[in-house]
């Protein structure tokens, strides 16, 4: 049998569970009334809000450093682990660094917000502050790794972290075995990657829908392109969702075009709405990108009437004062 190019197998998923079991957690699934009530259909909310870093990046880096101290030794890891993010990745690093032990350098440009940075040192590991964009601070991550010796934690292109993300499919299939539809956010592709490669290699039926921000979509345009192009990058709600895929993209962007079906983008305003509804009606607090999948089916009036569909709610990495940005733009 040949191995896609892209190297994410189901079985690399399950040895992903396998390893990250204890250090990522096992998230609910749980159905909401309201939304199903709303869209006529039954929606399932996938709360990765729950895991210890506040995000579902966790899962991906776990496996990753899990799998690089099972294949070399722990001497692989010894200088330290280092990267660049757009702030919940960052926080995973730190989190499972100083879990393992190692030192932590976490690379973020300027336009990360004030509450994600401090969230990182709190953690333990160093902050750097590099450049306005993500290529920027993947810049000084290369520097790190060629002049100390560490070890980088990609945040989305490698076939380990999109394994390690694929947790999520997995444990979609034990739960709700019937789903006919995830809502998934996509920015570098290694969420709907994983998750998409999972739910393929289980249920080929299962409809599989990215949704990006309308501006400054990396995956969305280098689709368009047919081959990975580069976006500036905007301001956002779901800021989670901004940065590039790597004009050297070697996994996501094959993976994504393979397992997703539809893609949709969503405004500003319904980021906001979808985050306030969330918040309102389920008590649920998410980040801007957390909340893409109801925007999407609220403001592209998606027909789904009498399925199961699950929402993937990435992470609750939101400041009061994004909150209150979303308050007011949502009108509430
Ligand atoms: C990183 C992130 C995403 C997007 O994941 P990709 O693998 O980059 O597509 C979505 N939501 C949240 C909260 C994130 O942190």
């Amino acid at each position: 049998m040949s191995k896609p190019v892209h190297g994410v197998t189901l079985a690399e998923i399950y040895a992903a569970r396998r390893r990250i079991a204890g250090q990522a957690g096992r998230t609910p699934l749980v159905r909401s009334e309201a939304l199903s009530r709303r869209f006529d259909a039954e929606i399932l909310l996938k709360l990765e809000t729950l895991q210890p870093t506040g995000a579902f990046k966790l899962r991906g880096v776990a496996n990753m450093i899990a799998a690089l101290l099972e294949r070399n030794g722990r001497e692989a890891l010894a200088a330290g682990v280092t990267t660049a993010s757009t702030g919940n990745h960052g926080r995973a690093v730190a989190y499972a660094a100083s879990r393992l032990g190692v030192p932590a350098v976490i690379c973020l440009s300027r336009r990360v917000p004030d509450n994600k940075v401090a969230a990182v040192e709190a953690l333990g590991a160093e902050v750097r502050r590099v450049g306005d964009s993500q290529d920027e601070a993947f810049g000084e991550v290369e520097r790190l790794v060629a002049e100390s010796g560490m070890v980088a934690i990609p945040p989305f292109d490698d076939p380990l972290i999109a394994a390690g993300q694929g947790t999520i499919g997995v444990e979609l299939m034990e739960d709700a075995p019937d789903l006919d539809h995830v809502l998934v956010g996509l920015s570098g592709g290694g969420l709907l990657g994983g998750i998409g490669a999972a739910l393929k290699a289980i249920r080929p039926s299962l409809e599989v829908t990215g949704v990006s921000l309308s501006q400054g979509a990396a995956m969305h345009d280098s689709l368009l392109a047919g081959h990975p192009v580069a976006v500036e990058e905007v301001e956002s709600l779901g800021d989670s969702l901004g940065g590039g895929i790597g004009l050297d993209n070697r996994c996501t962007f094959a993976l994504v075009r393979e397992v997703m079906d539809s893609h949709w983008r969503v405004s500003e305003q319904a980021i906001a709405t979808a985050m306030v509804e969330l918040l309102e009606h389920e008590k649920l607090l998410v980040e801007g990108a957390a909340a893409v999948g109801l925007a999407a089916l609220n403001e592209h009036e998606l027909d789904v009437r009498g399925r199961k569909v699950a929402l993937v709610l990435s992470g609750n990495g939101v400041s009061l004062e994004t909150l209150e940005r979303a308050r007011a733009l949502a009108g509430r």
